[in-house]
This record gives structure tokens, C-alpha cells and sequence, in this order.
């Protein structure tokens, strides 16, 4: 008699959502989580009273009504809107580009102007066929703004030039000519009042949960625990790495203490030129408003990923796809695996986006 219905292996957004929703149902969950916490990316580290995202900033934020509402019965969110700056050789714009950008830039007040100026940028180039990341970013905004802006903060985060990087990492560059520093366009944002270990806690109660766990410690064992496994590690280790290594990008934090309560006077700020080693610095009380009189700082280092860091971002070009089809086809033929998450389907997932898909896996796995 197999002891649970569920093994889930991870447990992170898509994992703690199955296992919420499967619980609710009625079925016997086991969650196993190879870190000394639950909560996958989203965890947080409480330092002198603040929430520190372990794993990078996380802003929540979505345009779906019924994955707001979702999230919000669970715990609370704040108004945090996300409106970074950008600090360009000890110059500081707003982001994302728009017109506080502009007069930043060029000292330019009206729309008219502003669009001018960047239509006389993107004609003089006169690139209509980008062969690279540099000829397409030059060609929707121009020199100027590329230069400050893009260029060297691209290069640090790849680890390449940019006139190596493929285009397609650049689909469109959103320049807006209003006096909006709001980066994100969706209905909804804010941060869980609280932090995101209590919107984890809140899913997980009630649920059997082990951390410190390796599934590919003792795999035959956990298997023959329950009927079924939900499978959010990753999908090339599931399978022993036959078909090759899917590779990622990864980052370094760099965390401090300082004894002071107010550091840089915004939760994130990019760094953009190429003598600053670090892509950006997060002050994390900002999140949440806080009021302590200390705070805490994170330096964002890019880094090449290898077996002993975090596999981050995904490098979804032409080899590794081709990789990951050969290991999505394997996996499309196990009847009682489900593959979930941004490990298992090597794609990069915003935290709206991963609930989605679990609880599309949800409805498929109960409702048909
Ligand atoms: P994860 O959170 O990675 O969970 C997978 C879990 O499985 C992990 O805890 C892992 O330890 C565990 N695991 C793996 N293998 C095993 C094993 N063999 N045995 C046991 N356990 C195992 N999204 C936003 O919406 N807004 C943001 O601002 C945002 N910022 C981000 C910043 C950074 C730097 C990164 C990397 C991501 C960001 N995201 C953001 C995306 C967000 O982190 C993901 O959408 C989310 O964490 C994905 O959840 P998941 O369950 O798929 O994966």
C-alpha cells in the first residue's frame, strides 16, 4: 500500500501550489525539498526585521484577475510598485525609459520632443536588418539611450559583447512618453504583507514537508512512497543527463548589514556602466515600506553557471533547446511523472506565470 498519492519534489511556487490544491482534495501529499527551507526562489531571510530575498528581488505582479484574487486569499499584498533607477557612471535616470528619462538624458520637457530626438537616433543609424543584440537594441532606441542604458548592464549580464548576443534576447524595448516611472504595465503588484515565506506557509499548512532532502539521494525509495511524483527539479537530472546538460546563467549576492536606515533610498537600483562589477543593489526594507534602523543591501553579481551555484536563467538558444526536446519528449511518455516549474520546463517563469501553470496542471490532473 503505497503511503501518499503525491510525492512532490520541490517546493517552490509550483510545487507548494499543487500540493495546496491536491491537499484540498483530499489527497496524501509528501513534499521534499533538497534546500534547509521551502519556498524555493521566493524565500526570504528575516535580518534585523527585514524580509532579504535569498534568491533576488522578487516583485510580484500580474494582469490576471484570477491569479491576484488567488494569491490575495492567501496572505495580504502592499502597493509596492517597482520603479527602479539606473545609476550611469554616477548619473541617475528613471526607469524604464520614459520622459523623466529623457529630460534626464537631453534635458528635453514635452513628448514631441523627446520622440524627435529618438526618431533622429534610430535614422542616422539606419540599421533595417539587426544582425545582433547591439543592432537591435540601436534600432528601436537609438545611440544615446543604448549607450547609458543598455549596452554595458547586457554585457555584464551575459558575460559576452553584445555584438555576440543574438537578437532575439531583445524582442521590443517599451519606451513610454508620459512621466511614468511604474515598470511594469500589469493591473497588479505589490509584495505579500509579511513577506513570501507566509504566502508559502499558508499553502503548505497542514501538509507533510521535509527539507534538507535530495530526491536523487534515495530516488527508489521516495518513489515507492506514492503514486504519483511531481517533479519541479531539473528535468536533465531526472534523467540522468542522457540526452546532455541544459547550461543557465547564474548570480553571485553580495549581502551587508549597514548601520544606517535609509542606504540608497529605493528598493532597486541597476548598475549600468562597465566599471561597476555589480548589475545592481537591492535594499530590501524598501519593499515593505520598512522603518528599521538598520538596513540591508544585496549586490547582484552575474556569473557563469556551473554544477556548484544556482541555475538562474535558462539559455534558450538553438543547442540547449534542442536538448531540453529531447528530454520533453521522455517526459511527455511518463504516466505517472508531472513535470512543473521553471527547472522542469527550462523556461524562465515570473511567480504569476508559475502559479498559472501549476494550477493548470491542477485542473488537468482532477478535473480531466
Ligand atoms: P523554484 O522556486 O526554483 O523551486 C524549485 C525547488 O525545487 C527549489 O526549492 C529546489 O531546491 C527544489 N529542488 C530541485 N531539485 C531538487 C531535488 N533533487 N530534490 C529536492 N528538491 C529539489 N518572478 C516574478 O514574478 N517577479 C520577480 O521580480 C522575479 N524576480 C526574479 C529574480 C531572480 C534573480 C530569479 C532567478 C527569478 C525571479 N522571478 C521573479 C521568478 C521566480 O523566482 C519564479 O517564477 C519561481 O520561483 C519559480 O518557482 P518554481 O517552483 O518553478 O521553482
Amino acid at each position: 500500500e503505497l503511503k501518499y498519492d503525491y510525492l512532490i519534489v520541490g517546493s517552490g511556487l509550483f510545487g507548494s501550489v499543487f500540493a495546496h490544491e491536491a491537499n484540498k482534495r483530499g489527497k496524501k501529499c509528501l513534499v521534499i525539498e533538497k534546500r534547509e527551507h521551502l519556498g524555493g526562489n521566493v524565500h526570504c531571510e528575516n535580518i534585523e526585521g527585514i524580509n532579504v530575498h535569498k534568491y533576488g528581488a522578487h516583485i510580484f505582479h500580474t494582469n490576471d484577475k484570477q491569479i491576484w484574487d488567488y494569491v490575495n486569499s492567501f496572505v495580504e499584498f502592499n502597493r509596492f510598485t517597482n520603479s527602479p533607477l539606473a545609476n550611469y557612471k554616477g548619473k541617475l535616470y528613471n526607469l524604464p525609459f520614459n520622459m523623466n528619462t529623457f529630460y534626464q538624458m537631453w534635458g528635453v520637457k514635452t513628448p514631441e520632443e523627446a520622440k524627435k530626438k529618438i526618431e533622429e537616433q534610430i535614422k542616422e543609424l539606419d540599421i533595417d536588418n539587426p544582425k545582433n543584440l547591439e543592432e537591435q537594441a540601436l534600432s528601436l532606441v537609438g545611440r544615446d539611450i543604448y549607450e547609458a542604458l543598455i549596452k554595458e548592464y547586457t554585457e555584464k549580464q551575459w558575460g559576452r559583447p553584445a555584438t555576440e548576443l543574438p537578437a532575439f534576447i531583445i524582442k521590443r524595448l517599451p519606451v513610454r512618453f508620459t512621466f511614468d516611472n511604474n515598470y511594469f504595465k500589469d493591473k497588479y503588484q505589490g509584495i505579500p504583507i509579511g513577506g513570501y515565506n507566509k504566502l508559502i506557509d499558508k499553502l503548505l499548512a497542514g501538509i507533510e514537508c521535509k527539507v534538507g532532502v535530495d530526491f536523487f539521494k534515495e530516488r527508489g525509495a521516495w518513489e515507492r512512497l506514492a503514486k504519483k511524483v511531481v517533479f519541479t527539479g531539473k528535468i536533465d537530472e531526472y534523467y540522468g543527463f542522457e540526452h546532455g546538460r541544459l547550461e543557465y546563467r547564474s548570480l553571485r549576492f553580495e549581502s551587508s548589514v549597514l548601520n544606517s536606515d535609509n542606504f540608497q533610498g529605493n528598493a532597486v537600483i541597476n548598475y549600468t556602466d562597465k566599471e561597476t562589477p555589480y548589475t545592481r543593489i537591492i535594499e530590501h526594507k524598501h519593499f515593505e515600506f520598512g522603518k528599521q534602523d538598520k538596513t540591508v543591501i544585496t549586490k547582484e553579481y552575474p556569473q557563469e553557471w556551473n554544477s556548484l551555484n544556482e541555475p538562474y536563467y535558462p539559455i534558450n538558444d538553438d543547442k540547449n533547446s534542442k536538448t531540453f526536446t529531447a528530454y520533453r519528449k521522455r517526459a511527455e511518455s511518463e504516466s505517472n511523472v508531472i513535470f512543473g516549474g521553471r527547472l522542469a520546463e527550462y523556461r524562465y517563469y515570473d511567480m504569476h506565470q508559475v502559479i498559472g501553470s501549476a494550477l493548470v496542471a491542477v485542473k488537468k490532473e482532477f478535473d480531466g
